[in-house]
């Protein structure tokens, strides 16, 4: 049975990161997403908020679970029987640090590999940061970035 993890911020889950979590629980058998509590000094929504909207936005993937997790990815993976960690590769941007963070885990847990995919290319420019910047603005259509719930809750956390 392969079993993977995908960690990340999610602040918030955008359809960038939907479609590759589709992508990975289409081959793998189990999916934990793993949200992570402590790397954003300040993240727009709490670690509970993201959650839920990834909860919200996985609804119906059967074999997709949400957990919060603090620390080392490959610890993450590990305590989830899990040995391979899926991220998403946008523009040559993401490479090198993408890299030199798969490197090191693999360095740290031989045992645990990670598999990149790469962005569909209506996503390629759709980062959380980039949503959170057109949400303050009055009439952006956001459904374009995000799953309907996220755009509510951004929308009631901008006071929009
Ligand atoms: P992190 O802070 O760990 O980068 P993010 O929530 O920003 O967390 O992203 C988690 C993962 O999803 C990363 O591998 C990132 O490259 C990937 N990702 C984010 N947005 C997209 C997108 N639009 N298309 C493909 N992958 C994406």
């Amino acid at each position: 049975m392969t079993k993977a993890v995908y960690p990340g911020s999610f602040d918030p889950v955008t359809l960038g990161h939907l479609d590759i979590i589709r992508r990975a629980a289409n081959v793998v058998d189990e999916l934990v997403i793993g949200v992570l509590i402590n790397r954003e000094k300040h993240p727009l929504f709490t670690v509970e908020e993201r959650m839920e909207m990834l909860q919200e936005s996985v609804r119906g993937l059967e074999n997709v679970t949400v957990e919060t997790f603090d620390g080392r990815t490959v610890d993450f993976a590990r305590s989830h029987g899990a040995n391979i960690i899926i991220r998403g590769l946008r523009a040559v941007t993401d490479f090198e640090i993408e890299m030199q963070m798969a490197q090191t885990n693999r360095i740290l847990d031989p045992s645990i590999d990670t598999m990149f995919f790469t962005t569909s290319l209506r996503y390629a420019y759709l980062s959380s940061s980039i949503v959170k910047e057109v949400a303050r603005y009055e009439n952006t259509d956001i459904s374009k970035f995000v799953h309907p719930c996220v755009a509510a809750r951004l929308k009631e956390k901008l006071g929009k």
